[in-house]
């Protein structure tokens, strides 16, 4: 039997909590769900809906709503609230920017959304295939505008830059949790170096805006939650995701409490009025979830923003 967290094998057991009424994921398993689940398999290709397990899947799928995994699904990292399995990637895959770009054309895409594992292993952190994957789907795919979930590229110099060069529509990268927090639940990570990515991927292309996401439920408090936001708008972050951590095993990352959804509006509210173009904040939140509408608001209030700077 192959172990998915071998990482996580003499971790203690924390027990996972029992999951409150709000928490509850949309059955609807239509004509859609299934033709999208056949295009992936068609193209054997990975998802981050399947890998991690998300509660969403059948209402985004249900609406061809698919968020791609590139460059394989065994990741070099071991968070501790991460469900994807950690590893020995496999090579990467020199078809895969032709198949993500024929599944787009066949889903019909309006707005693609990829993401990846963690490549440590790659000397550029897979900052080319990214590339590849994003300039064969725009080939095909003109009209569909393009969102990348990216890893950090921690100690890989500049190769993100690469990425920027492809011009995706949406550059986002989560945050994931409070800098304290940082050592148990992203060990392999630097929460400034984080910061660092989504400030410079803004101060080079100030078109692309820059998207990131926040979980809930990991042991932090509020204030540190509202510090991570001021950062994230110092470092000019468009568009910020906050959703709440479902524990994915008892090996995993305890779960210290749900926040109900009074205080996910809450702290949504009070994102907004820190200035972001947009902020998503529920139990079900993910960074990937409604991406396809939200990429049309976040056009919209950009606009509408710089109308009202034209005014003033
Ligand atoms: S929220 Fe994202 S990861 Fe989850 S099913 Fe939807 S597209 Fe996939």
């Amino acid at each position: 039997m192959i172990i998915r967290h071998p990482e996580k094998v003499n971790k203690s057991i924390n027990p996972i909590k029992k999951k409150p009424s709000w928490i509850r994921s949309k059955l609807t398993n239509t004509q859609d769900y299934f033709l999208t689940k056949s295009i992936v398999n068609q193209y054997k290709l990975k998802t981050v809906c399947q890998e991690a397990n998300c509660p969403n899947i059948t209402e985004c799928w249900s609406k061809r709503h698919a968020t791609f995994l590139i460059m394989g699904d065994t990741c070099t990292r071991a968070c501790a609230f991460c469900d994807i399995k950690t590893g020995k990637p496999k090579k990467l895959d020199s078809l895969e920017p032709l198949k993500i770009s024929s599944a787009v054309k066949k889903l019909n895409l309006k707005h693609a959304v990829i993401t990846s594992v963690d490549r440590d292993d790659l000397d550029d952190g897979g900052a080319n295939h990214f590339y590849k994957v994003i300039i064969e789907t725009k080939k095909n795919n003109p009209e569909t505008t393009i969102e990348v979930l990216t890893p950090d590229f921690l100690r890989k110099g500049e190769s993100y830059k690469k990425i920027i060069e492809a011009k995706p529509d949406v550059f986002n990268h989560n945050i994931e949790t409070v800098p304290g927090l940082y050592r148990q639940v992203r060990p392999g990570s630097r929460y400034f170096s984080s910061l660092e990515l989504l400030k410079n991927t803004k101060k080079i292309d100030k078109n692309i805006f820059t998207k990131s996401g926040l979980m809930l439920g990991l042991g932090e408090n509020k204030n540190e939650v509202l510090q991570v936001m001021d950062d994230l708008r110092s470092a000019k972050v468009d568009f910020l995701t906050i959703g709440q951590y479902l524990q994915p095993s008892a090996k995993h990352h305890p779960l210290d409490r749900y926040y109900n959804p009074e205080e996910f509006e809450e702290l949504g509210n009070i994102a907004k009025s820190k200035g972001f173009l947009l902020v998503s904040s529920s139990p079900l939140t993910r960074s990937s979830y409604h991406a396809d509408e939200d990429f049309a608001k976040l056009q919209k209030n950009r606009i509408n923003q710089v109308n009202a700077q034209s005014i003033s």
